[in-house]
């Protein structure tokens, strides 16, 4: 009899392995943060032991799900700056408060928008951290997750006003050398944290000069990480790219070593057959952000299209002010459904390529298929207990049509990350939530007052 951190008895197991088996009335052995045997639960229970137990009779085990695209600082900018296009609302939603985030004010942010991510089933986050206005509140984003238990990824971003919409006001507040000094300093502090992992997210192609561009991808390369960027979300992409580098942005993108098999590439809504052929050349990953998209009332990018040329695509809620909230589930139902309606076939994106989509291929697009995505023995402990006894889930046919098409966050029961119980039958170990709900909306109604913003 082995001693083990956790075990999972009498579950139902959406494994999503290689041959996506379910297993019925199965367990987990779980080891510091690893998943070390899976098996019917006589047999666990024979074999291991642990002083915590999860009992998930009649209920179903997912791989956690991963958000591939978001922005915890603007969980602040929830509701600002809505039925406007994309260069609007970067001005009013996101430009004018993006200066005077404190520490503090992102600490809050990303701890709210961490926990909503963990109650609908998230257990990675790539987040996209561009707001920097003083120093070190990247930091803070990482503080929130090492506090909760959270995985992620800190995409450490970059953008400037140099080429930005004129009248967005704001001055530069760090240069390029800063920028890669700031990832190499947090790649530093976060190489030996088996949660957090940094990458490079230059803004958009906006921001950055040529020579930025090819720094960005020879210090991926040199630490072993990817760049993320906002791509081709909407026409301004293209036509920016055509006025001042001459060329389009996958051309240029190609020209300057970023477009790699190390890029995870934003949106893309506006993409062509000819460039998902060259993403499919260089292997680029592709995150799909639907919510986001149709809020900012943008095409949708083909995912029938990526998907038959072979890319790897994962979703994502993106950043709170173009969503309005976290939650994965409404990003599961939304992202196939609008699918349908864009091919005007039902077929297309069934549910088990959803739940794909948000586990293994997400795992995938953030190069981390062989530590994350499925239960498998090896994997990190990262899934959460799903129970579909809720009147919005019986009678229940089939657990992954469920998942996709009928689940809210009360079907989350428990959430576990690198074998961490990070979500117990709804509730946050260690969080006064009440507290920190009150505490967010008297830090944002002062960021709102000191940034000028008024209904
Ligand atoms: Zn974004």
């Amino acid at each position: 009899m082995k001693g083990v951190d956790l075990l999972v008895i009498n579950a139902n197991l959406i494994t999503m392995n290689g041959s996506r088996e379910i297993f019925k009335d199965y367990g987990i052995a779980i080891l510091g943060d690893t998943i070390i045997d899976i098996k019917n639960t006589e047999d666990i229970l024979e074999n291991y032991k642990s002083e915590k137990v999860l009992d998930a009779k009649g209920k179903f085990i997912f791989p956690g799900m991963i958000n591939t695209h978001d922005h915890l600082f603007q969980v602040l900018f929830k509701g600002i700056g809505k039925e406007k296009a994309l260069i609007k609302w970067l001005a009013d939603a996101i430009q004018k408060p993006f200066f005077n985030i404190s520490n503090e004010d992102i600490y809050l942010a990303a701890m709210i928008g961490s926990i909503e991510q963990i109650k609908s089933g998230v257990t990675t986050i790539v987040d996209y951290q561009y707001a920097h206005g003083r120093p070190f509140l990247s930091d803070s984003v990482c503080q929130v997750w090492e506090d909760l238990g959270m995985r992620g990824i800190l995409a450490r971003g970059y953008t400037d006003s140099c080429d930005f919409p004129k009248y967005s006001g704001n001055e530069i507040v760090e240069t390029e050398e800063d920028f890669f000094d700031d990832v190499r300093r947090l790649h530093k502090k976060y190489k030996n944290n088996a949660n957090i992992d940094i990458a490079l997210a230059p803004g958009i192609i906006w921001v950055m000069t040529e020579d930025g561009f090819k720094k960005c991808a020879s210090l991926a390369k040199e630490l072993d990480t990817f760049n993320t960027i906002h791509t081709l979300e909407t026409e301004e992409d293209n036509a920016y790219s055509m006025e001042k580098f001459g060329m389009s942005t996958i051309d240029f993108y190609e020209k300057t070593g970023i477009l790699s098999s190390k890029f995870l590439a934003v949106h893309c809504a506006q993409i062509n057959k000819e460039e998902i052929k060259k993403l499919k050349k260089y292997d680029v990953r592709v995150s799909y952000n639907a919510i986001s998209n149709m809020l900012i009332g943008y095409q949708t990018l083909p995912v029938k299209d990526l998907l038959e040329e072979g890319l790897v695509v994962g979703l994502a809620t993106d950043g709170a002010a173009s969503n309005d909230n976290q939650n994965m589930l409404e990003v599961l139902k939304i992202s196939p459904l609008w699918q349908k309606a864009f091919y005007r076939d039902p077929s297309v994106i069934p549910a088990l390529k959803v739940v794909e989509m948000a586990t293994i291929d997400g795992a995938d697009a953030i190069y981390k298929k062989d530590e994350i995505g499925s239960l498998e023995v090896g994997k990190k402990a990262d899934f959460f207990i799903y129970n579909h006894m809720k009147a919005n889930t019986v009678p229940l046919y089939d657990p992954i049509v469920s998942l996709v098409y009928s689940a809210d966050e009360n079907n989350i029961e428990t959430t576990v990350i690198g074998g961490k119980i990070v979500m117990e039958n709804g509730k946050i170990p260690g969080v006064n939530e009440e507290e920190l709900y009150a505490k967010i909306q008297i830090a944002a109604e002062k960021l709102w007052e000191r940034s000028n913003i008024k209904k």
